[in-house]
């Protein structure tokens, strides 16, 4: 597949290291979760943290409220797969304490700690210790001063919060700094976002806060990062849903793959919407066939079509794909027809195919297959299938007529 490069080139901004993970400048953009666990729970954070890193984490954030959190940080750090984000909340030593537990990166909410001699103690402290620091505004909780400035939590609150915390920051020469300004309003967060680009070249974290579960979640977190990343603006990236967190950093994952900024891992499935002329139940192949891929490094796109009439056609672009046709799944390769199977075994030729595509490249599958006979075999299918449901799949004349019929009797 061709990838169309965005009208926008990618913001500058500076680079910083969570860790080994580069973030910022020319690094690839980075998704990043959170763990659901207890902390102080080291087993089941780290079975968590492993998950979130096999579906497309790069960084994993851990709340770090407590004192038994800041212990299981220190436990969890040197075995965690993926570096880690301590989140602070109010209590300043909990930030001491979770770069005392070797912690990448901290998090903390200009909102929540508003003591400027606790903030620059926690930033001189990370500062020895080469640790990066998240700002992360939130519109839900600024600062009480910033709110009744700004009469609400605009774009200008927000950004204003950010640079105040880094100011304070600036007084004991720390600039390790990434940041973010999430709301749960769309609009908002696209537009803090867009104001804070232009005010810093510090690294921006996006985030569409409190999204919720999904779909609407996921439409929410999609609608503002990828608004913002299709601008050139955000260095890593955060899903918040109200979801299983695998969820969240397998969204990430596949929002930058989606916009061409990520490399594929895995197969990318399309699949028809199905129509009146389906001839197999599409939706029921789809989500097999995306079942039967799983997590396999297979990076092909790869077409479930419901018919053999259009199908073929309409996706021949896709490295491979499959199209129904009177009880078989017809076979092509970038829009050449390459094998007839029966239906019940569409899901398994599919995986098969792509698994010899990439042992010798699709070129080689090609020769390998007779084309004439399965075209011929397609050619016939869809002729065969014109015959009976014509030209209009969905009948449409059929109920047109009726309708007029109806209309002119009443
Ligand atoms: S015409 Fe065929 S390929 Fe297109 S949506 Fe309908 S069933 Fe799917």
């Amino acid at each position: 597949m061709q990838l169309i490069a965005s009208r926008y080139e990618r913001r500058k901004t500076r680079q910083i290291h969570v860790g080994p993970v580069a973030v910022g400048g020319d690094a690839p953009i980075s998704v990043q979760s959170m763990t659901i666990t207890k902390t102080a729970d080291v087993e089941g954070t780290l079975q968590q943290i492993y998950a979130l890193a096999a579906a497309g984490a790069d960084i994993v954030r851990c709340t770090c409220n407590r004192e038994e959190a800041a212990e299981g940080l220190a436990q969890i750090v040197p075995r965690s797969p993926v570096p880690i984000v301590a989140d602070i909340h109010n209590n300043h030593n909990m930030a001491l304490a979770a770069l005392d537990a070797g912690v990448q990166c901290l998090r903390l909410n200009p909102g929540n700690i508003t003591d400027p001699s606790k903030i620059k103690l926690v930033a001189t402290e990370a500062k020895g210790r080469g640790v990066p620091i998240r700002i992360g505004v939130n519109a839900g909780s600024l600062d009480d001063s910033l709110y009744k400035k700004h009469g609400g939590a605009t774009p200008e609150a927000m950004v204003e919060s950010a640079e105040r915390e880094l100011a304070y920051f600036d007084d004991v020469g720390f600039e390790d700094v990434k940041i973010s300004v999430k709301a749960s309003n769309v609009p908002l967060m696209v537009e803090a976002y867009r104001q804070l680009s232009e005010a810093t070249d510090h690294p921006l974290h996006l985030g569409v806060t409190e999204a919720g579960p999904l779909p609407g979640g996921l439409v929410k977190a999609t609608a503002g990062m990828g608004t913002l990343l299709m601008e050139g603006i955000g260095d890593t990236i955060r899903y918040s849903l109200t979801a299983d967190p695998v969820e969240e950093a397998r969204a990430g994952r596949m929002l930058l793959e989606a916009l061409g900024l990520r490399e594929r891992k895995g197969v990318d499935l399309i699949a028809c919407p199905s129509c009146g002329r389906a001839e197999v139940d599409v939706i029921k192949v789809a989500n097999d066939a995306l079942a039967a891929f799983g997590e396999r490094e297979i990076p092909l796109q790869i077409a479930v079509m419901g018919c053999v009439v259009n199908g073929p056609g309409e996706a021949r672009d896709a490295d491979l794909g499959i199209a129904a046709g009177r009880r078989k799944g017809h076979l092509f390769i970038k829009g050449r027809n390459v094998a007839v199977v029966p239906e019940d075994e569409m899901v398994e030729t599919l995986v098969r195919y792509a698994e010899r595509m990439m042992e010798v490249g699709a070129d080689q599958v090609l020769a390998e297959s007779d084309t004439a006979r399965a075209e011929k075999a397609a050619a016939e299918d869809r002729a065969a299938l014109l015959e009976v449901q014509g030209a209009d799949a969905n009948d449409a004349s059929t109920k047109i007529d009726l309708i007029r019929k109806r209309v002119e009797g009443a």
